[in-house]
């Protein structure tokens, strides 16, 4: 896949209408944003566009709203909601919930310019603020999963979306690995360019993928190996060094022939780890496992509860005992490997990290990617979260803002919200 694509410093922007697919799918309570950090990072890419002098005509999806009503009452049949209460005003009530307006008032707030909101995506009132919208205004379309083309990728809904605008900037990588009306269906129509955020998602770990500088340590933890298949796969074609953590370490362990006792175990992928590891041997990759794990008897309940621990050798774990996190040989032995690395991927916890007893090797890895002079990408999700939390964010050369996008990125799989921009 070409990851050299055009964004809006390539092209001339000036008195142009603008369709801005931004993530702005923020969590909320009550009606009230909760963390704006997806809207302050949305913020380059609308400056920009602004002084620039465009008009900007920004949209997004948020959460899951149910567009017909039919699908409503299915949706909450099926989590067995007393048929009575499912009326056309309780469907209406939970769209509201999903409404962008909150997005537009803060997102006012922090331009220091009125923003624009229409009642609507494509209707009316969309149509009649963005015809009047002057260079340097913005305006917002109301969630665009309130039309349910948008994750159907239909054309109509592209055609009538492309109509409001002259060009269109993709700026929300988290949802580029769908083809949805608003990450793929538009670019039919209109000439498509990426924005910053989605300019140094694909700038970064496109030359990482593509031309790493070695050696290139990838670090793969969570829960287990069948959501990651692919990405050991493709992995192992490009590093030098592939380290497995976390719940998915222990198939490895066992394909190994080692007892895991009660740790989490696809017992299915045996096999597969067979596989990989002979791949890795053939592929002259270091494929490195923990060589000591932490223990509990049981897992955590609650999973942030006091939990009794011990550390046992990777290769002798008691029958009645369940691994939870790497131990303390583990963490040294991956955080020399991220020492000597020119570039490091990590994508999953080494251990139930959201235990504080347990989190010490995701501690440790978080860590050595700070200390590390190497490139240093972090994908998504839970790792994202916990370089965020230990506050190491700023000593991480890129922190992915889209954890299932991210994770399609690394097994090679072309995006078909990037393949759809236009190449440099
Ligand atoms: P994932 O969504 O695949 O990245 O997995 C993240 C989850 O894996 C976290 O909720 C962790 O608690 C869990 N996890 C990590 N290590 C283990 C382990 N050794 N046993 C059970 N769960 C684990």
């Amino acid at each position: 896949m070409n990851y050299q694509k055009k964004s809006v410093r390539d092209i001339d922007v000036k008195g142009k209408k603008v369709l801005l697919r931004c993530d702005f799918n923020v969590p909320t309570k009550n009606g009230v944003i909760t963390s704006d950090k997806r809207i302050v990072a949305a913020l380059p890419t609308i400056k920009y566009l602004l002084e620039n002098g465009a008009a900007v005509i920004a949209c997004s999806h948020m959460g899951k709203p149910n567009a017909t009503f039919d699908s409503f009452v299915k949706k909450q049949t099926e989590k067995g909601a007393d048929p009575a209460t499912l009326t056309e005003d309780a469907w209406k009530k939970s769209l509201k919930k999903l409404s962008l307006k909150p997005v537009a008032e803060r997102l006012s707030e922090l331009l220091g310019q009125e923003v624009k909101m229409a009642s609507d995506v494509c209707g009316e009132s969309a149509q009649a603020l963005a015809a009047e919208l002057k260079p340097g205004e913005i305006m917002l379309l109301e969630n665009t999963r309130f039309e349910k083309g948008e994750t159907k990728n239909d054309p109509e809904l592209s055609k009538k979306l492309a109509s409001l605008a002259d060009i269109f900037v993709s700026d929300a990588f988290g949802t580029v690995h769908r083809a949805h009306a608003t990450t793929a269906g538009v670019t039919e129509y209109l000439p498509a360019v990426c924005g910053f955020l989605i300019e140094k998602e694909i700038g970064i770990m496109g030359k990482a993928l593509a031309d790493p500088e070695r050696p290139f340590v990838a670090i793969l933890g969570g829960a287990k190996v069948s959501d990651k298949l692919n990405v050991i796969s493709n992995l192992l074609e490009k590093v030098d060094t592939l380290i497995i953590g976390g719940g998915m370490a222990y198939t490895f362990l066992a394909a190994k022939g080692y007892t895991v006792g009660t740790s989490l175990l696809d017992s299915e992928k045996l096999d597969y780890c067979r596989e990989m590891m002979k791949k890795a041997e053939e592929k002259g990759v270091k494929l490195l496992l923990p060589v000591d794990t932490v223990v509990s008897k049981s897992f955590p309940d609650p999973i942030d509860g006091p939990v009794e621990v011990c550390t046992v050798d990777s290769d002798k774990i008691p029958a009645d005992l369940m691994g939870l996190d790497i131990g303390e040989k583990t963490r040294e032995l991956f955080a020399d490997a991220v020492k000597s690395a020119k570039t490091v991927v990590w994508n999953g916890p080494m251990g139930v990290f959201e235990n504080p007893t347990l989190a010490k090797g995701t501690i440790a890895v978080a860590q050595a990617l700070a200390d590390s002079e190497a490139i240093t990408i972090v994908g998504g999700g839970d790792s994202a979260a916990a370089c965020e939390q230990l506050g190491f964010a700023d000593k991480i050369t890129h922190i992915s803002t889209g954890g299932g996008a991210s994770l399609e990125f690394l097994e090679g799989k072309e995006l078909p919200g990037v393949a759809a921009l236009l190449d440099k």
